[in-house]
């Protein structure tokens, strides 16, 4: 049994999730999907969507109060397998999709779900933007360190000397750190999970979905068909988890605990900060405006282009 199993984990909360669970097995329930669900055996997609399903009951966001905007990859081909409002979005703008539907319905949840790949490559001015702007929603990163559904590229996480199709010879390049990339930009919330973990990712999930910001939960997920360098057992080895004496509002300590992606690997809310206003709360306090960005371009009359569309 590798030093970290599952059960060296513990929760702050007195009472365990299978317990809160079940009381709200119908409301689970109606998450539910009948679509097969068609990732590699063993994918940590399984575990991922298991802990988004668990956390999204837990908060009691009902199936009508959220909605999932799905980029290109393996993630997005979760896009039909959970009853509830989806979006599947084009490869690397995941981000603007969901901020455009966060702007325009405040009420609703909305979560952006991408890769490592489109978020660091394709959409990476939409991730740098997002946090700037501190947009009011959640990204769950799934980090396989590889594009996945293209079978097995190497993308801008993909570890130095790593074998790959496309780069048979092994990658050359240094890999990128995504929450050092994000941390160096300010962000509001950052937290990391492990895909191996159903029950921290959820409490991540649903600290992330408690945030008022961009909140990003990296998951470091396996992908054993195509990454054969970080396995179960090589994260089982290397996970760390946080404990009260990491300062969450410390963002050099944050920076400080996300540094290390070899020996020891930090699992936990890395760094928050509550204080920053975010994008609509920013716009509420412009100077002269007292009109919601909603209200504004209702004001607009859109009738005679949409008559184009007809
Ligand atoms: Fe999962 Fe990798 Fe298979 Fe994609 S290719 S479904 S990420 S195991
Ligand atoms: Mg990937």
């Amino acid at each position: 049994m590798s030093k970290n199993n599952p059960a060296t984990y513990r929760r702050s909360s007195a009472t365990s999730l299978p317990v809160l669970l079940a009381s709200k097995a119908k409301q689970y329930g109606q998450l539910e999907s009948e679509e097969k669900l068609t990732w590699c055996t063993g994918c940590g997609n399984f575990g991922i969507q298991s802990a988004l399903m668990r956390a999204l009951t837990l908060e009691n966001i009902g199936q009508q109060d959220f909605l999932l905007c799905f980029d290109i990859g393996c993630n997005g081909n979760g896009s039909d397998k959970m009853h509830a409002n989806t979006i599947h979005g084009l490869h690397g703008r995941t981000i603007s999709l969901a901020a455009g539907a966060v702007i325009a319905n405040p009420r609703m949840k909305v979560i952006g779900i991408a890769g490592d790949g489109a978020t660091f490559s394709e959409g990476v001015n939409h991730l740098v933007h997002a946090i700037r702007n501190n947009y009011p929603m959640m990204l769950i990163l799934h980090n396989n360190e590889n594009y996945g559904l293209t079978t097995g590229q190497a993308s801008a996480t993909t570890r130095k000397g790593c074998h790959m199709n496309g780069t048979v010879e092994g990658v050359t390049t240094e890999p990128l750190n995504p929450l050092q990339m994000i941390l160096s930009l300010k962000p509001t919330f950052v937290a990391r999970s492990f895909s191996g973990n159903v029950e921290h990712m959820t409490d991540m999930l649903r600290a992330g979905l408690n945030h008022n910001g961009f909140a990003v939960v990296e998951i470091m997920q396996v992908c054993p068909t195509y990454n054969k360098f970080t396995s179960n057992e090589w994260f089982w080895e290397r996970v760390k988890y946080l404990d009260e004496k990491h300062d969450r509002s410390d963002l050099w300590a944050a920076r400080k605990a996300a540094d290390d992606l070899e020996k020891e690997i930090s699992m936990g809310v890395i760094y928050e900060n509550r204080s920053e206003p975010s994008f609509l709360e920013r716009l509420a306090s412009r100077e002269g405006v007292k009109t919601t960005l909603v209200e504004e371009v209702e004001s607009v009359d859109v009738s005679e282009i949409m008559k184009k569309f007809q």
